[in-house]
């Protein structure tokens, strides 16, 4: 990627059966795909460890690393096993239960939820195949509910269910999340998205689980519904970052108040100095086809004047016909967006510290000065966070970590592109190096401008601003 093409926001790609193989890995990544996601809804561990497998043989050789999100199926209701799809039609009323492995009939449906009786009131919603089919709870009685069909539709095996605005009484880690978690440690996996997350003591258990070892994970709290939305400023306060889950979110709260959650939930993440994703249905319609909607172009580029460190793709990459045409388009959306000023919510970011002042007067250097780029060296990763909050604008960030980790991690940074680099006792060693790296790898130039930001450049380890020439 050269300068020209430098690209803020950051590309995320779900894989599935259309994009499961090197060659198309390949191609994704080179199309400018950051971040691959293994969506453990659908993914087994092998599968997805033949992923990580052909991510790291890329990374052997590309230029910026992918990195990897595992994304936990979480408390997930489903529907039962059916021979075949039945068609229930609109106005016919049908019994919807949970005591029966099979679905023997027609007007019996079973769902995987022990709680469903009890859950549920006459008169709420139960949505099926996200929001699809749609059912009004007419009668319960025993074991099962009367309900009447508000949408019908092709009903098959293992449909999504949801229970708009009603708490769903499951653990929010479940065993077959524990079991995907223990597995991406096992793999590395750079991020995990914890899904329907509710409330800040998701996410603690969540780092328990991780223990001392895996503490470098980044936490992504994906927020799908009413409670993870009221909740989303200690949800913030202890995640890495949020996810705006609009698949499960469009059905779990108003629709019409989906794009004002949106922002809120973006909003949040800049106050707080915390990364944000925005997922679903970005280019949905083309999983067919080979253009996007006029709505679709304008839906990614709101996404980006909001400010989002990175948008999703979904089922465009996982089973669309079209994978490699849609992360381009992405990428051209971005690049033309990008060149729009945006909200501003960084302005209302709150400083915790010191290192955060320190960055943002790196980052009003570089803007006053019109430098190239604003070098962040860094172990963990940190002080290339409190750049990437303060959201510069025309001017790459580019951090420079000794831990293979954190360089992949940062993938997710809005504007951040990583390298790995040994670090020299001698801190202008170290900087020179990274000089060196930029030239050859990024497109920059002898003499060019650069803001440098660390604190190794002392030896006594304090925070400092350069602004020095390549
Ligand atoms: C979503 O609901 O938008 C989402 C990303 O979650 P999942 O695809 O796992 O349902």
């Amino acid at each position: 990627m050269s300068q020209q093409n430098f690209r803020r926001t950051k590309i995320i790609c779900t894989i599935g059966p259309a994009t499961a193989n090197y060659q198309m890995l390949e191609k994704l990544a080179a199309a400018g795909m950051n971040i691959v996601r293994l969506n453990m809804s659908h993914a087994t561990h092998d599968s997805a460890a033949q992923i990580v497998q052909w991510v790291r043989t890329i990374n052997r050789k590309a230029r910026y690393p992918v990195a990897i999100l595992l994304d936990t199926q979480g408390p997930e209701i489903r529907t039962g096993d059916l021979e075949k799809p039945i068609e229930l039609k609109s106005g016919e009323v049908v019994e919807l239960t949970v005591l029966d492995e099979t679905d023997v009939e027609h007007t019996s449906i079973r769902i995987h939820y022990n709680e469903l009786i009890t859950s549920v009131v006459v008169g709420d919603r139960i949505t099926v195949d996200n929001g699809l089919m749609n059912f009004k709870v007419l009668e319960k009685h025993g074991g099962r509910l009367k309900c009447s069909v508000l949408d019908g539709g092709m009903l098959g095996s293992k449909r999504h269910v949801n229970l708009p605005g009603i708490r769903v009484n499951l653990p929010a880690i479940t065993e077959k999340d524990i079991k995907d978690i223990n597995f991406g440690v096992s793999q590395g996996v750079d991020f995990i998205a914890l899904s329907f997350v509710r409330a800040a003591s998701d996410i603690h258990q969540l780092r328990e689980l991780l223990g001392e070892k895996a503490q470098a994970i980044s936490i992504i709290a994906k927020i799908e519904d009413q409670e993870g939305v009221a909740n989303k400023e200690e949800i913030a306060e202890v995640a890495d970052g949020l996810m705006v889950a609009r698949g499960d979110l469009g059905i779990e709260t108003n629709i019409s108040e989906m794009p004002n959650t949106q922002r809120e939930l973006v909003r949040t993440t800049a106050v707080k100095g915390r990364r944000s994703i925005v997922a679903t249905h970005l280019l949905e319609s083309m999983i067919n086809n080979p253009i996007p909607t006029r709505a679709e172009v304008t839906d990614v580029a709101n996404a980006i004047y909001e400010g989002v460190d990175a948008i999703m793709l979904s089922g465009e990459t996982g089973i669309g016909l079209h994978p490699v045409r849609c992360v381009e388009q992405l990428h051209e959306i971005a690049m033309a967006s990008e060149r729009f000023p945006g909200l501003g919510f960084e302005t209302q970011l709150i400083a915790r510290n010191d290192k955060q002042f320190i960055a943002k007067s790196a980052v009003d250097l570089a803007h006053a000065t019109q430098a190239r780029g604003i070098i962040v060296i860094t172990r963990r990763g940190i002080m290339a966070d409190q750049v990437t909050n303060c959201n510069p604008v025309d001017v790459p960030v580019f951090a420079f970590t000794n831990i293979s980790h954190t360089r992949r991690r940062l993938m997710l940074n809005r504007s951040v592109y990583s390298f790995r680099t040994a670090f020299s006792n001698d801190p202008e060693k170290t900087l020179q190096i990274a000089f060196t790296v930029l030239k050859d790898r990024a497109g920059l130039n002898s003499g060019d401008k650069v803001v440098v930001i660390s604190d190794i450049l002392a030896e006594s380890k304090v925070d400092a601003i350069q602004l020095r020439r390549l």
